[in-house]
């Protein structure tokens, strides 16, 4: 995919503030820190389009990226980070569920996972959230340069046995900072658009 043009159309909190629904969309949901910001900055080649940020749990808003003229991106503010306050969960976890529960121009969602680690609690139950709703689910398993290529099969079992991943879906090892995955994630992500 070559990506010509992607800016930020509306950085919204709520359904109101959606923009209009004549373009598919792919949602991109993980934990804090987990390396969101860098995949998208990879996937469309801009250095800072996605602020990449050392102070997770920051961004509160689903920041929605137009693509090509034709399709949305959208970034949902990353989950599991231990500073942020009850009523926050709370109103992330509104604001989330209003998104997934309503939107109907959504196609599939990316959640992203630390290759590095077996996931957290936190995204097992996401994953299971997402499957609620019926939503196909692309992995991506970030840091991947950070592993040994001899370990790599193993971690990527733990994973897929972790998360009892849907015969449907795929994880696919990406790593922002060389790039590995890129082609295989958009390829994925392709058939949903
Ligand atoms: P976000 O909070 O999920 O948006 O995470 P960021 O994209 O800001 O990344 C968090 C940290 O992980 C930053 O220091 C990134 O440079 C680093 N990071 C993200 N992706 C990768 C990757 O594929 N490989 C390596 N080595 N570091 C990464």
């Amino acid at each position: 995919m070559k990506v010509n043009q992607a800016e930020i159309v509306i950085s919204a909190v709520s359904k109101a503030q959606y923009p209009g629904d004549q373009f598919p969309e792919i949602a991109l949901a993980g934990r804090s820190n987990v390396g969101k910001s860098s995949f998208i900055n990879r996937m469309i080649q801009r250095k800072n389009l996605a602020r990449t940020s050392s102070k997770p749990g920051k961004t509160q808003t689903l920041n929605f990226y137009m693509i090509n003229e034709s399709f949305f991106f959208v970034d949902v503010p990353g989950y599991g980070y231990a500073k942020v306050s009850k009523k926050e969960r709370e109103a992330w976890g509104r604001m989330v569920e209003e998104y997934f529960k309503t939107r109907d121009t959504l196609k599939a969602t990316v959640l992203l996972i630390d290759f590095r680690h077996p996931p957290t609690e936190d995204d097992l139950i996401m994953y299971d959230f997402l499957k609620h709703f019926e939503l196909p689910v692309v992995v991506i398993a970030t840091k991947l340069d950070k592993i040994n290529k001899t370990k790599r099969q193993k971690h990527l079992k733990v994973i897929e046995e972790a998360l009892e991943i849907e015969p449907e879906d795929v994880i696919i090892p990406f790593s922002a900072e060389t790039g590995e995955g890129k082609e295989q994630a958009w390829n994925k992500l392709k058939e949903f658009l």
